[in-house]
């Protein structure tokens, strides 16, 4: 390993290895769309959830990707399924499904 004189702090560092991708898959298996999200933020922007709490589509999926599905799928909740962000998102990512599609994980875990 490089010596660069410093190391990330212990709660920044993530084994990629030993990520649990599976929902991340599952998401992108059933609707496609979730893949093509550049983390751009025009859905948290736009929320109609997030004016009233901590809600983010955004912060969601990025929760996905790093496994961290028990936080992402409680923060599903907090969704009013309002479309919003579906008409805001720059990539068509189909929001209210992937949102529909993590409530629906939470019967699997
Ligand atoms: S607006 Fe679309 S591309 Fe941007 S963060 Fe939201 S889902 Fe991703
Ligand atoms: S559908 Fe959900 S995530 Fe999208 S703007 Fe409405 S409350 Fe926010």
């Amino acid at each position: 390993m490089v010596n660069f004189g410093y190391s990330p702090l212990s709660v920044h560092i993530q084994d990629i290895d030993k990520v649990d991708l599976g929902l991340s898959n599952q998401l992108a298996k059933d609707d496609p769309s979730f893949l093509l999200c550049i983390a751009c933020g025009s859905c948290t922007a736009t929320c109609t959830a997030g004016k009233f709490t901590n809600f983010s589509f955004r912060q969601m999926c990025h929760s996905i990707r790093r496994g961290e599905n028990k936080l992402a799928i409680s923060e599903s909740e907090k969704c009013m399924l309002c479309g919003k962000c579906t008409l805001a998102c720059p990539r068509n990512v189909n929001t209210r499904n992937i949102i529909r599609l993590v409530r629906k994980a939470n019967q699997n875990i």
